[in-house]
């Protein structure tokens, strides 16, 4: 074996999210080639991620048969994030916390003003990369609902990952 195939095999048997979805606990929706878990540390009521079921680093590897699951994967599962109770979701993670800061984020939830909307808006987001601000080398694609007012002034979205940038009017 490669060097660095070597590394990528060890690398995947240590993989937080190769063993996430292997717990049919955590799924709220799969595919052949993904699955969709909620965010245990939600920045906004039904944080979810979309995750390739095998060891994938970058969005740039994905072939194009894994692109046609993935447009099927965030449809439905965006489908499904505006049918859930997100109080009582948040309501049963505060049961079994993964720790004190999950627990932080999940009692967020509760006050959060979309805590008993259907999302207005979303942000899907890939940190692709340490210097992205990736912490976990597993494709993930956030899916982060949107409220009308969540924020002062969403306006700049995304650009708002650099501090002092977002704002360009
Ligand atoms: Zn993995």
């Amino acid at each position: 074996m490669i060097e660095k195939e070597k590394n990528k095999a060890e690398k995947a048997s240590e993989c937080l999210f190769c063993e996430i979805g292997k717990d049919p606990k955590n799924v709220i929706y799969e595919n052949d080639v993904f699955y969709a878990q909620l965010d245990k540390f939600p920045i906004s009521p039904g944080h979810a991620e979309i995750i390739p079921k095998r060891h994938v680093d970058s969005l740039l590897d994905l072939t194009r048969e894994d692109w046609l699951s993935l447009q099927e994967a965030l449809k439905e599962t965006v489908q499904l994030i505006e049918a859930l109770d997100f109080k009582e979701i948040y309501t049963e993670f505060l049961e079994t916390p993964i720790n004190n800061k999950s627990e932080w984020f999940c009692k967020k939830m509760l006050e959060h003003p979309g805590i008993d909307k259907k999302p207005d808006g979303y942000n899907f987001g890939i940190n692709d990369g340490e210097a992205a601000g990736r912490t976990v080398h597993h494709l993930h694609i956030h899916i982060i609902p949107r409220f009308v007012g969540d924020v002062e002034n969403p306006r700049g979205g995304v650009r708002h990952i650099i501090p002092g940038m977002g704002n360009y009017k």
